[in-house]
């Protein structure tokens, strides 16, 4: 059902994400005027706070994590704010909630911004409090479970409440200005769509890079890994929109049904396609950083890096590996992907000494936002000693191209999604069910084969069986 809500409700308010991102990105949209003047936000998590209290919080969290230059409409934002304490597993504290947040006709929005471990009773008190039906949707934050079974089980909760047209799942990476342009260079141009298969693609490669180590998130890492944090869910989305077919509309069921086409053909990894690491100190920028073993306080057989040579079963790209790597504590912070086009099938060149490297087209996702294709040029001269050509990149700085458009963050473009009613950068039950069976499969088999992972120094790019991983297939990670 179409509607665009005029409540939004804040679970988790008080968190991290809430004061780093939502809030921010909150207040942006209401600054622009994005966000009716009518919409009544409130938030709500067990500390205890009045509506004052809680703006006055939210204020801290603005002038710490928002830009100066975007904060002008703070103080009409603030005045949007209320808040409700309540603690989730207290069904008889949700009446009180509802009262808060008031009448829900035009529709109410619902953000969940707290551990999984409570969405189960939330839902329950959401029911109790009134506060579900068909003009109120939800939008839950990652992790969705640390498996199949548990992914089905957080499903199922939701499901008994909300339709699957009034679920939002989350994945920020989809709320990010250059995955949508992803799109727009694969089907807004007419040059890319015929080379993109097998018969000119020869490899792709998805980086997600961090430096950082274990900051305070050790309690949920060392549960989850570098296979569930980043590859069951950022890293599979990318890899499926650079597979997917074209789909016939940009609608949240086109793209989506093709998406979950190419996470359903990806083929069961074979154990020696993959390669998980763990940091030990080393240096990230020249300063000294502690291994993940003496973060944590205790040994782990965590994966803090993990990489992957995938493949997707069907016609469109037999044989083409999908190379994923990503992990922590590595030499700097980047999310990338790369298609890597094979060489001219005959080069003309080759009599007059000159060699061909193939093209390459280059999507940074962060930390800045660009798309590069590399094309041979010839370097300028009279060649009496041979023709020269080199490897020119035709640069998208995506900055300068679009320097009149207010750079957002994901998540502005994802809560007016989920306060509009938008559900095409949302991911759907079957493609979180077809990515956790991927993963689950890999999972087993590191059981089975009894994989742990290999220490890497901080700093350095992963395990050096990473970097066989590619080598021996004739391919170097792009760095
Ligand atoms: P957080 O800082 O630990 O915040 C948790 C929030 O939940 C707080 O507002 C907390 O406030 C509230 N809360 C805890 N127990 C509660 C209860 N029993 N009833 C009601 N409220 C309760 O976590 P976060 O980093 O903001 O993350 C929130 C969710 O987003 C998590 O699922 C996380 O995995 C996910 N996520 C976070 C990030 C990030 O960058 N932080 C990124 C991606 C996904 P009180 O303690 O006052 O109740």
């Amino acid at each position: 059902m179409s509607f665009t809500a005029d409540r939004l409700l804040l679970f988790g308010a008080t968190g991290d994400l809430a004061q780093r991102m939502l809030l921010p990105s909150l207040c942006a949209l209401s600054a622009d005027k994005l966000i009716a003047p009518g919409l009544r936000i409130v938030g709500t998590a067990r500390q205890e706070l009045d509506d004052q209290g809680y703006r006055n919080f939210a204020r801290a969290a603005l002038e710490k994590f928002m830009p100066a230059d975007r904060r002008g409409g703070m103080a009409e934002f603030l005045n949007r704010l209320y808040y409700q304490p309540l603690d989730a597993n207290q069904a008889d504290q949700f009446q009180a909630l509802a009262d808060k947040v008031g009448p829900i006709e035009q529709g109410l929005s619902i953000f969940l911004s707290t551990a999984p471990s409570l969405f189960e009773p939330t839902i329950a008190g959401l029911v109790a409090g009134g506060l579900t039906g068909d003009k109120v949707r939800i939008g839950l934050e990652k992790p969705l479970g640390t498996d199949l079974a548990t992914s089905c089980e957080i499903n199922d909760a939701v499901a008994r409440a909300f339709s699957e047209d009034r679920t939002f799942r989350i994945d920020h990476y989809l709320g990010k200005e250059t995955v949508q342009n992803l799109l727009a260079l694969r089907f807004a141009n007419i040059m890319f769509e015929p080379l993109w298969n097998a018969a000119h693609i020869d490899h792709v490669q998805i980086t997600v890079a961090e430096t950082v180590g274990l900051e305070s998130r050790a309690g949920y890492y060392d549960g989850a890994g570098a296979l569930r944090d980043m590859v069951q869910n950022h890293m599979l989305q990318l890899l499926a929109l650079v597979g997917m077919e074209p789909p016939a509309n940009y609608d949240a069921t086109a793209i989506r049904d093709e998406k979950v086409k190419v996470l359903r053909a990806l083929r069961l990894v074979h154990p020696d396609e993959t390669v998980t690491g763990q940091y030990r100190k080393g240096a990230i920028d020249g300063q000294p950083v502690a291994g993940y073993d003496d973060e944590l306080g205790r040994d782990s057989d965590t994966e803090t890096f993990v990489a992957i040579k995938a493949h997707i079963d069907n016609w469109r790209w037999k044989g083409v590996p999908f190379y994923l790597r990503t992990g922590k504590r590595l030499p700097q912070r980047k999310t990338e992907i790369v298609v890597q086009f094979r060489p001219v099938p005959h080069s003309i060149f080759a009599g007059r000494g000159a060699r061909t490297e193939p093209n390459r087209l280059v999507i940074a996702v962060q930390p800045e936002e660009n798309i590069t294709l590399s094309l041979m040029a010839k370097v300028p001269g009279l060649d009496r000693e041979g023709i020269r050509l080199r490897s020119v990149p035709l640069d998208i700085a995506m900055a300068d191209a679009f320097a009149g458009p207010t750079k957002r963050i994901a998540y502005e473009r994802l809560l007016l999604d989920l306060i509009e009613g938008d559900q095409t950068l949302f991911v759907r039950r079957d493609e979180v069910e077809a990515q956790w069976d991927w993963i689950d499969a890999i999972r087993a088999s590191w059981a089975t084969h009894g994989l742990r992972p290999k220490t890497y120094t901080a700093g350095s790019w992963g395990p050096s069986a990473a970097i066989a991983l590619t080598e021996r297939d004739g391919v170097t990670w792009h760095e």
